[in-house]
């Protein structure tokens, strides 16, 4: 594997529309593979990767994701802040267009300095997010590709996956 990561946003996001021809034939050139090798590869990768990327310097996804939250963790959390659940509502929460719950803004209320204030009572789309060591990558190629110029983990996961599978890849990151 490659040792130099990528990191920094700006770059990834011009790299990302410089390539965004290339990531369509690699989409469908993933389709082509067996799942289980896929996933396999993929996990091996993040295990490498992941590790490497300090989520405290990004925290990208807190800044321009939408986040779901479900009954539970807003009663969770609305307790551990110490607010009735129609304050917290009222102050941090909206109906998305599917009738699930939203955190109203992004960046979201609980970042701060890049971190997490309320960690502990994150929410499950926090915890899993970028998903890399999840089952089926093949089925989840919409949303991997979505958040690739977003997410340092996916990108490097994505760029070195290009050289494992030995799909064309004839560039220094
Ligand atoms: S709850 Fe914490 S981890 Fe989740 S988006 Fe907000 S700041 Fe990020
Ligand atoms: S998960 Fe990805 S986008 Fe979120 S902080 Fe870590 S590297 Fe950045």
């Amino acid at each position: 594997m490659n040792n130099q990561l990528q990191v920094n946003l700006s770059e990834i996001v011009a790299f990302a529309e410089k390539h965004a021809e290339e990531n369509i034939a690699f989409i469908q050139f993933l389709k082509q593979l067996n799942t289980e090798t896929l996933d396999a590869i993929v996990h091996t990768l993040n295990e490498q990767i992941a590790p490497k990327i300090d989520c405290t310097i990004c925290g990208n996804c807190c800044k321009s994701l939408m986040i779901n939250v479900t009954e539970k963790e807003a009663d969770a959390l609305s307790n551990h802040l110490e607010l009735s659940r129609e304050k917290f509502d009222k102050q941090y929460l909206e109906k998305g267009s599917s009738g699930m719950m939203l955190i109203n803004t992004i960046p979201c209320h609980f970042l701060e300095e890049n971190k997490c204030t309320v960690y502990e009572y994150r929410f499950e789309g926090c915890k899993e997010f970028p998903a890399m060591h999840l089952p089926h990558f093949q089925q989840r190629l919409f949303t991997v590709f979505m958040h690739y110029d977003r997410c340092p983990i996916i990108f490097n996961v994505v760029e070195e996956l290009k050289v494992e599978t030995k799909f064309m890849r004839n560039y220094e990151l």
